[in-house]
């Protein structure tokens, strides 16, 4: 069989080369026409026959790698499957492999809009740049992509803005796990005839690749979607590694916000474990707001023109931000699915005492205020009372019974050896000292029992300060005993 180069060559003549419908590949595939060379060899747009309709349009990736070995053939295959398998709307889809003669083919989606690479020299060239909400719309695409690949250990290893592609202005990274599937075939090294421009410093120092150099390369990206230009530049190679191991790491302009600028530089940390994976920087307050941003936006786009050629994708990266926002709780919920009955109902069980808590919180807070303004009304009304009484009565018996009437606050508790309220004390009764018993007079008993009420609720409430603790005390034996209990209890019998 003829080397696809020589196929198109031989087939066309000085036709076009979509004119080329005789030309099988694997008994399907019909070379439509070359979309370029890359560092792994060249790529073609090919229609496939076996293909849905709508859905024929294809690229083949020709890669030559000089003979396979049988194990070697397995192998490839064997991950090839695996890549098969995979599926996210921010990569590229991997549909087949097979080997040709010298050549290793990759079948894999087609995006019609080109590379980023392409966008960002086209924009450069009309001297525009992309808007914030697009950059980050599409960087926040990427993350999902990455963070997709690495939860499933599959590195990229060779990210840029020309493995990036444009489909329906959504982005979809190209070539993920391909480098892995041609690593025990040829040296990666040697394959690498690219530039240096996104390579980590740890990877221009041969110390090892992992899902963090993958992250460095995204931050280049980043870096380029804002400024159209590389994130480290030079004259030569050299200069560029120089500036990549030990150079500055590179600001974002102005005009974009400190946040951004931020999770860039956290992305181009020159030491790998200090730079945030993909399910990290999805978790930074700034990224999950836009992240919340994006999603809105494309169940609007979806909804908007249900004719409109990418509602399908749109609706399918909806699927994945929505994916992410409840990452938290979808793995609470793969928690769940795995529990028995018994620990879903203790889980449900602790879901209502948590809300029970909330409540409760909020009804002790509203009541603490109340409190305390009634406990400021008496204070006020008893130093009144006393002041009237100290211009009428001066003898030594009055003034014992002035001494009784007043209000006996929880400090005189303490101080006239009442016990504080102990902490193994319910917090219905954390108050509850029993006052002194003295002689009262009808008016007295009655402000006595208003300030029993008081009493009864905050138990220190001379200092606003310590009423703080001892609300913050009363509160945390609220939750403690409702939801904290429940998932103690629940936690023990896992
Ligand atoms: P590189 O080695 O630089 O990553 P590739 O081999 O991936 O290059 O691609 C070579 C050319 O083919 C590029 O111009 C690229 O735009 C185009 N191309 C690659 N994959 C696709 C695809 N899935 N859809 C459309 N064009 C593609
Ligand atoms: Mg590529």
């Amino acid at each position: 069989m003829l080397k696809f180069q020589e196929a198109v060559k031989h087939v066309s003549g000085s036709a076009p080369i979509s004119t080329c419908s005789e030309t099988l590949i694997a008994r399907r595939y019909v070379l439509q026409q070359k979309l370029g060379r890359g560092s792994f060899g060249t790529v073609y747009l090919v229609s496939d026959k076996k293909a849905k309709q709508g859905e024929e349009l294809k690229v083949l990736k020709e890669i030559s790698v000089g003979d396979l070995n049988p194990n070697e053939t397995v192998e490839a295959n064997l991950e090839a499957q695996l890549l098969s398998k995979l599926d996210h709307p921010a990569i590229v889809k991997f549909y087949a492999s097979f080997v040709e003669r010298e050549s290793f083919c990759i079948i894999t989606e087609y995006c019609e809009g080109r590379d980023l690479d392409c966008k960002i020299q086209e924009y450069k060239e009309a001297k525009k740049i992309f808007t914030e909400s697009q950059i980050i719309e599409w960087f926040i695409q990427l993350l999902l992509g990455v963070n997709y690949m690495h939860e499933r250990r599959i590195l990229h290893r060779d990210l840029k803005a020309k493995n990036i592609f444009l489909k329906n202005n959504l982005l979809k990274i190209g070539d993920f796990g391909v480098s892995r599937l041609l690593m025990g075939s040829c040296d990666l090294a040697t394959t690498f005839t690219g530039t240096p421009y996104y390579m980590s410093p740890e990877a221009l120092k041969h110390q090892g690749y992992d899902t963090k150099s993958d992250i460095w390369s995204l931050g280049c990206i980043l870096y380029e979607m804002c400024c159209l230009d590389h994130a480290f530049t030079g004259h030569n190679f050299l200069s560029v590694v120089l500036k990549i191991v030990e150079g500055n790491t590179p600001s974002l302009p102005d005009r974009y916000p400190n946040k951004l600028n931020t999770v860039l530089h956290s992305m181009l940390n020159k030491n790998p474990s200090l730079r945030p994976s993909a399910t990290e920087i999805l978790k930074i307050p700034y990224i999950d707001e836009q992240l919340q941003n994006v999603k809105c936006k494309f169940i609007n786009m979806a909804l908007k023109d249900k004719t409109f050629n990418c509602q399908k994708e749109a609706a399918r990266i909806v699927n994945a931000v929505q994916k992410k926002v409840h990452l938290q709780t979808l793995r609470e919920l793969s928690e769940v699915q795995k529990m028995t009955p018994r620990e879903r109902m203790r889980l449900r069980k602790l879901n209502a005492a948590d809300e029970k808590a909330k409540k409760l919180k909020q009804l002790a807070e509203e009541k603490y205020q109340e409190n305390l303004k009634r406990m400021q009304e008496l204070r006020s009304r008893n130093f009144q009372q006393l002041s009237i009484d100290v211009l009428h009565e001066s003898d030594e018996q009055t003034s014992k019974h002035l001494i009784q009437s007043q209000p006996i606050t929880a400090l005189d508790y303490i101080s006239i050896g009442h016990k504080e309220p102990s902490e193994n004390e319910t917090p219905g009764r954390l108050c509850m000292s029993e006052p002194v018993e003295h002689e009262t007079s009808e008016e007295e008993e009655q402000r006595e029992e208003e300030n029993m009420e008081v009493s009864q609720t905050v138990s220190k409430t001379s200092q606003q300060d310590s009423d703080v603790k001892a609300m913050v005390r009363y509160l945390e034996n609220v939750l403690n005993n409702s939801s904290l209990g429940e998932m103690m209890s629940l936690l023990q019998n896992k």
